[in-house]
């Protein structure tokens, strides 16, 4: 595998790759990986003859009060499993050669609506910030796929909405969360989790679990369904930012003819945010609607 972290090295890789007809897979991450990241280089293998993956931790996308600084980097430990992974190249750049004018004042990739709600609402800026560096690598690396996970439900919708928007040929392939055996979905923020936190944590899924089942059972009182779980996450010592039931897709408002969902939440325990989320394509017709 080799490692580059030059831009104009980049391009020129990927160009040799072009010019003899290879097709590029691309996984964007900010390293520290763990089996999640690993299943989506996996799965970049079924789509081209060549994987790229990018580490890099990105500013923009953090809060002032954000982890950006005391966020995990494990280049050395990252680059042994993605060449065990057999990914072709990775893409390791520094601030300067991403940023290279002051990255609090550059031009950004903003998708109104979509960036406001939910984790956007909770984390502003934080869209604009991922769009951005989302669409800056996709300028270099000129990939044919790129594959992100389930994981990041809200990231996934933005950038299909930001790739078709801005006409961009790069086809976008969502990859299923990757869990723990208790349901915890694997992320590197998981490692700021206390012993006891990290027994707690699996009820996120277990909560959002329990609406999938009422939805599949035919209740469609989003709000009361959405207030039990917070009421229960909170109830054990978690501080939800939201519990959402949420049209799979497009992360519309339900209505009582929707029949495919989305169940998301993000919760604070301790000092760790935990996101999660569970697709339901429900078969059952909203008899119950308002019990
Ligand atoms: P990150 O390094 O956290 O920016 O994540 C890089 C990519 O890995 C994103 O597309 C994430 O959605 C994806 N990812 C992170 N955790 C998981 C997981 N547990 N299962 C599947 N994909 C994941």
């Amino acid at each position: 595998m080799l490692t580059l972290h030059g831009i104009i090295e980049l391009r020129d890789y990927v160009k040799h790759w072009r010019i003899t007809g290879q097709r590029i897979a691309f996984v964007p991450t900010m390293g520290n990986l763990h089996a999640g990241h690993l299943h989506l280089v996996e799965r970049a293998h079924e789509f081209a003859e060549r994987v790229a993956v990018s580490i890099f931790v990105n500013p923009l996308q953090f809060g002032p009060n954000e982890d950006f600084k005391n966020y995990p980097r494990t280049l050395e430990a990252d680059k042994i499993q993605l060449a065990a992974a057999g990914v072709d190249l990775l893409f390791a750049p520094s601030l300067d050669e991403m940023y290279a004018c002051d990255w609090e004042k550059i031009t950004r990739v903003e998708v109104p609506g979509l960036a406001s709600i939910l984790d956007g609402k909770f984390r502003p800026g934080h869209f604009a910030g991922m769009a951005t560096i989302v669409v800056k690598l996709f300028n270099m690396v000129q990939p044919d796929v790129a594959l992100f996970g389930e994981k990041d439900y809200q990231q996934l919708v933005v950038i299909r909405r930001l790739v078709a928007d801005l006409c961009i040929p790069v086809k976008i392939v969502g990859v299923p969360t990757v869990r723990g055996a208790d349901g915890l979905a694997m992320s590197s923020r998981n490692q700021y989790l206390t012993a006891s936190e990290r027994e707690l944590a699996p009820l996120l899924f277990r909560t959002l679990g329990k609406l999938v089942q009422a939805l599949n059972d035919g209740r469609r009182d989003f709000q009361r369904l959405e207030s039990e779980a917070v009421r229960k996450l909170s109830a054990v010592g978690m501080r939800p930012d939201y519990v959402a039931i949420r049209a799979a897709g497009t992360l519309a408002t339900p209505d009582e003819v929707t029949g495919n969902f989305v169940v998301l939440a993000a919760a604070w325990l301790g000092k760790t945010r935990l996101i999660d989320n569970i697709e339901v394509h429900t078969t059952v017709a909203s008899e119950h609607v308002g019990t």
